[in-house]
């Protein structure tokens, strides 16, 4: 037994209601997604687009199954989205929004999407500057095939991040929009406290991730 359903179980009996815990299954093979669907569980992260087209595609009898793309996502990556996921947490440019429209139109289809914020300015990490949060929200509702339904960040490695989260629940109230996308398997708990209603969990249900081979 992989103790998956049992740690599912363990992890959304902490959360409240309000909450949707999205489990991240990045690296982890499609057996592992069946198992946790199994146990109930309906909304999955993936991070890297070819990884998750095949599992997508072995995984495409599960009805009721939501794919969030949470990773770094290139314009040229879009067209494999389109239709196929609910969730894209990653925005954090324009001329992405307007591919993403561009495409999950082309398909009759639409998509939620979050605008990744960058808070507190580091250099190698993606997301937008929280000065250009409010242009790129007004951009984004003015196109069709998105609908724009908060903010996501994930804040630095070291330090507390609670701050880093209420700053982002401040920006999102601001703008007026439901729903915020933070909080990982080290965090999730401060991040929920500070009014989370997405988290992204990985390591705390599958397990340790292997290495990323390519
Ligand atoms: C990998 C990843 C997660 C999950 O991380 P864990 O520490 O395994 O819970 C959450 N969010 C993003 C953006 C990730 O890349």
């Amino acid at each position: 037994m992989s103790g998956i359903a049992e740690r599912l179980g363990a992890i959304r009996a902490g959360l409240p209601e309000r909450v949707t815990l999205v489990a991240v299954s990045k690296t982890q093979p499609p057996e592992a997604v069946r198992e946790a669907y199994a146990a109930g569980q309906r909304h999955f992260g993936e991070n890297y687009a070819q990884e998750w087209r095949a599992k997508a595609d072995a995984l495409a009898d599960l009805p009721e199954l939501v794919w969030h793309f949470i990773g770094g996502l290139q314009t040229n990556k879009v067209k494999y989205l389109a239709g196929r996921v609910g969730y894209v947490h990653t925005l954090d440019r324009l001329e992405l929004a307007r591919e993403l429209s561009r495409r999950f139109a082309a398909r009759g289809a639409s998509v939620r999407v979050l605008l990744e914020v960058n808070v507190a300015g580091e250099a190698a990490k993606a997301g937008c500057a929280p000065a250009e949060v409010g242009a790129l929200a007004d951009a984004v509702r003015g196109l069709p095939a998105l609908e724009l339904r908060g903010l996501m960040c994930i804040p630095p490695a070291e330090g507390d991040p609670r701050p880093h989260f209420a700053a982002l629940r401040r920006m999102n109230e601001a703008l007026g929009l439901p729903d915020l996308s933070m909080g990982m398997s080290g965090d999730y708990l401060a991040a929920v406290a500070e009014g989370a209603t997405l988290v992204r969990v990985g390591t705390a249900i599958f397990g340790a991730r292997a290495p990323r081979a390519g």
